[in-house]
């Protein structure tokens, strides 16, 4: 029987470019000569240094211990010695202290053997998600082992296979390789929890991706609830309140959390990442990324230490085929723009997407004209119109009172805007600013 196919109301459908990398085989790069490993890598306070100047470390070391709320722990990528501590900005706009560890000369092999009988109880499942130092790693960072021990109770945890994002390909990658690891990862999130469901929920533009977790599932003698479910291909359908309600039905109240409606929504390279540290004790070190874009001679997939430069990567993509136009950590919509190529890849690093100088013109705005497209496509069902212009004249007040906080900076209206109005950079300005007047 055919499934259905699920969704939410309003957004955008735009050029997903996922041809691009979809179908590359994955690339897993050579050790650089140098990391750069940021201490922050997650939305807490930064970990604590471990190590100083001349140290030796193994791959995998702990070298950042999690220190507070919403902190996470930072594991050596490579074998080498460290040469300095440093501060950087990082790609995701953090101010961080940052190890940086030479690896000439350092044997980087580091075998895992698989935990065949995996029977842990809940609490030890947590222990070890935070052990490893595991965060959000579609972008939000936000740490999982704070994520799996919630203050309200959990009936779903769904795995986020949506991957709206253009460009993007990482997670379809692991979706269609490695159905076991999200499988079993999701089982031990479910477990984690004392959730009654575990839901895999992907965008009908990877088919190949449902087909991988369907026949996995088929055989997979599972102690709790599993199944897989479609999305339809639109955007922002990876937002997790997106993902909730058109998995569920249920809505997540504005200001409120996932937990808030009894869910938790993980990313697939999280929940791969939960796998590898409780079935092979690996601590999250490294990940599955795409390096991708026109201006990309072989945009693929690759699997890359955490610390590499943006550089490196791009350079085993066989480089740029012309000037680089803009690089943006993450995707088109949601993704930063890099002032520089040398940033250090991030836990939560999924892409490197790289555009021709054509493509990063900005384009001529023009008057709002007042069609209202903005309106029918945000899926937060705000007006965008009116917060952007509340938002650059600074009318903080009346902004606040159009939801300017709701918003979720998804740009579905800056795409659809005939008139290419700055919407969603005018919002982020405006969300500055009341944060910072302390509001
Ligand atoms: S889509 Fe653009 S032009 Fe149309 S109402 Fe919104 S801001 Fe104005
Ligand atoms: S107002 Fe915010 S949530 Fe709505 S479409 Fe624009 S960026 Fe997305």
């Amino acid at each position: 029987m055919a499934q259905d196919v699920l969704t939410f109301k309003k957004g955008v459908h735009i050029d997903e470019f996922k041809e691009l990398s979809e179908d590359s085989n994955l690339l897993v790069l050579e050790v650089p000569k140098q990391v750069v490993i940021p201490l922050t890598q997650h939305i807490g306070a930064p970990s604590k240094c471990l190590v100083n100047k001349k140290d030796e470390v193994a791959v995998g070391q702990l070298i950042g211990q999690a220190v507070g709320n919403f902190s996470a722990n930072i594991h050596s990528s490579v074998a080498g010695v460290v040469t300095d501590i440093i501060d950087i900005q990082t790609a995701s706009g953090k101010n961080a202290q940052a190890v940086v560890i030479d690896t000439e000369g350092f044997d980087q092999n580091k075998e895992y053997i698989l935990n065949e009988h995996v029977d842990l109880s809940k609490e030890e499942i947590v222990s070890k998600i935070k052990d490893a130092g595991i965060v959000g790693m579609g972008g939000a960072a936000f740490p999982t082992h704070i994520k799996y021990t919630p203050p309200k109770p959990i009936d779903t945890v769904i795995v986020n296979g949506a991957e709206c994002e253009p460009y993007v390909t990482c997670d379809d990658y692991i979706l269609k390789n490695k159905p076991e690891a999200i499988v079993k990862g999701l089982s031990l999130l479910v477990k984690a929890v004392d959730a009654k469901e575990g839901i895999i929920a992907i965008e009908d533009n990877k088919p190949k991706a449902y087909e991988s977790i369907a026949n996995y599932l088929k055989n997979y003698d599972a102690k709790v609830k599993l199944r897989v479910v479609k999305l339809a291909t639109k955007y922002p359908q990876g937002d997790e309140k997106r993902i909730i309600d058109a998995v569920l039905h249920r809505h997540v109240p504005s200001g409120g959390l996932p937990m808030d409606v009894g869910v938790n929504v993980s990313n697939v390279s999280s929940v791969n990442a939960v796998y590898e540290a409780i079935y092979y004790d690996k601590p999250l070190y490294e990940r599955v990324m795409t390096v991708t874009g026109h201006n990309i001679n072989k945009p693929t997939n690759m699997l890359v230490k955490i610390g590499t430069a943006f550089e490196y990567a791009i350079d085993q993509a066989a480089g740029t085929k012309g000037e680089i136009g803009k690089i943006i950590n993450g995707g088109p919509m949601m993704g930063i723009a890099q002032p520089t190529n040398d940033k250090p890849i991030e836990k939560a690093t999924n892409c490197i997407l790289v555009q021709t100088k054509e493509e990063a013109i900005p384009p001529v705005t023009e008057p709002c004209i007042r069609c209202a497209r903005c309106v029918e496509v945000c899926p937060v069902n705000l007006m965008p119109l009116y917060i952007h212009k509340f938002a650059l004249k600074e009318k903080l007040d009346m902004a606040e009172s159009y939801r300017i906080m709701d918003c979720i900076e998804c740009g579905s209206c800056s795409y659809i805007c005939p008139s290419k109005r700055p919407l969603v950079e005018a919002i982020r300005f405006g969300k500055r600013q009341i944060r910072q007047a302390g509001k």
